[in-house]
């Protein structure tokens, strides 16, 4: 058996393009989907599949192993930067995808069969960055109540919000009292049995991720993402060591030997590999079974398209310190037109049973998709209140 082509297929979901990879066989109707969506990146990734095929193509795609060792090592430089890493994340999740269907089995029984018998769904709040603090408008801390009330009548039990605005380096009150109120007015309209999850986007500096990690540990938060920028781990570790509360992080981490330092420095309580970045299933197991030994959970980074999420919920079947998984639900009201799947999703309590289709249990309609072509992504830009740069 030969891999004969390897095609990504581009699809405009407003903020992202999802890439979508496909890898195909000599043997007639077998191929695998998997997912390189990088955002802002596009192009690039496209690249890097392309520079990346010479390698694979006339390859026997059950090497998964020897496959992954070649696109990591060959060619001088190591596929741990993130165009590179998404590169091989899309060919790796396909070349699993391959593998289950030739067996006629869900990835998941593969690695072992499952260990749980659902997965948990977290989502997002919605609106993406709220307003800047800088402008702050009264009913701030409302509206992120009100939001917080609509997801928990949607059927699920967790979601991610972001109050914390971003700031300069060293500021003042103003803006950990923003949150705090923002926090608190979601801890208000949902009571103590739903979980909260503040993301930072790694936009404060290490001191105020600090403050505001002291400042919310009373509102009980089930993690707090992303307090500063995720390449210094000794700051991110001790904020960790500051608070109770678990920090999560390592969503923008390539590769076993970045998780490996984080986890060393005792960074965080949970990990957030993004398995379409980070060197695909395959990397993501090992980082998987890296957090084992230091008894620290998984929730992968999940907010790109449908191959990726069905990516992450193979792995959380198959992965014991897995405990969540990212749900995007208000992208694009077509997403569903372009995908069928294997897994059955329990609206009440939002959970998903385990996949029962051969392989990641994806089949993407290349009609459907076709209706949404290539778009520029749109700018995004972040400047303090002085008009200097910030994190986006
Ligand atoms: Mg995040």
């Amino acid at each position: 058996m030969k891999i004969t082509k390897i095609e990504t297929i581009i699809c405009n979901a407003r903020m992202r393009n999802w890439i979508f990879v496909k890898v195909l066989t000599d043997q007639p109707g077998l191929f695998g989907w998997g997912e390189a969506t990088l955002e802002w990146h596009t192009r690039a990734v496209v690249g890097a599949i392309e520079d990346i095929s010479p390698l694979l193509i006339g390859e026997d795609p059950r090497r998964i192993e020897y496959l992954w060792q070649m696109m990591y090592r060959q060619h001088f430089w190591h596929g741990n930067g993130v165009v590179r890493g998404t590169a091989i994340s899309g060919i790796d999740l396909a070349l699993w995808d391959i593998l289950g269907k030739l067996k006629d089995t869900p990835c998941h029984q593969l690695w072992g069969g499952p260990v749980r018998d659902y997965v948990r769904l977290y989502c997002h709040l919605g609106g993406g960055k709220m307003e800047d603090y800088y402008e702050t408008k009264p009913d701030d801390a409302k509206r992120f109540g009100e939001l917080a009330q609509e997801v928990v009548e949607a059927g699920f039990t967790a979601f991610k919000s972001m109050p914390v605005p971003e700031t300069m380096p060293i500021e003042g009150l103003k803006p950990i009292r923003y949150a705090e109120a923002c926090v608190e007015a979601m801890r208000d309209a949902v009571g103590e049995n739903v979980d909260i999850m503040v993301d930072c986007h790694a936009r404060p500096s290490p001191r105020m991720g600090m403050l505001f990690a002291k400042a919310l540990e009373p509102y009980g938060l089930y993690f707090f993402e992303e307090p500063c920028w995720p390449e210094v781990y000794e700051d991110i570790a001790a904020i960790q060591k500051s608070v109770s509360t678990p920090i999560a992080t390592g969503e923008r981490l390539i590769g076993i030997h970045a998780f490996r330092d984080l986890l060393a420095c005792g960074g965080c309580s949970i990990i957030q590999p993004d398995i379409t970045h980070c060197g695909g299933l395959s990397e993501a197991r090992r980082i998987a079974s890296l957090a084992e030994a230091y008894r620290v959970a998984m929730a992968p980074h999940n907010p790109q398209g449908p191959v990726s999420t069905a990516a992450s919920l193979e792995l959380g079947f198959a992965t014991p310190s897995y405990i969540i998984c990212e749900a995007v639900h208000q992208d694009v009201p077509w997403r569903k037109d372009i995908v069928s799947w294997g897994f059955e999703v329990e609206k009440t309590g939002r959970i998903v049973r385990p996949n029962t289709k051969p392989g990641l249990g994806v089949e993407i309609d290349e009609k459907e998709v076709a209706k949404h072509p290539f778009k520029q992504e749109l700018p995004q830009r972040s400047y303090y209140a002085d008009g200097a740069i910030g994190d986006w």
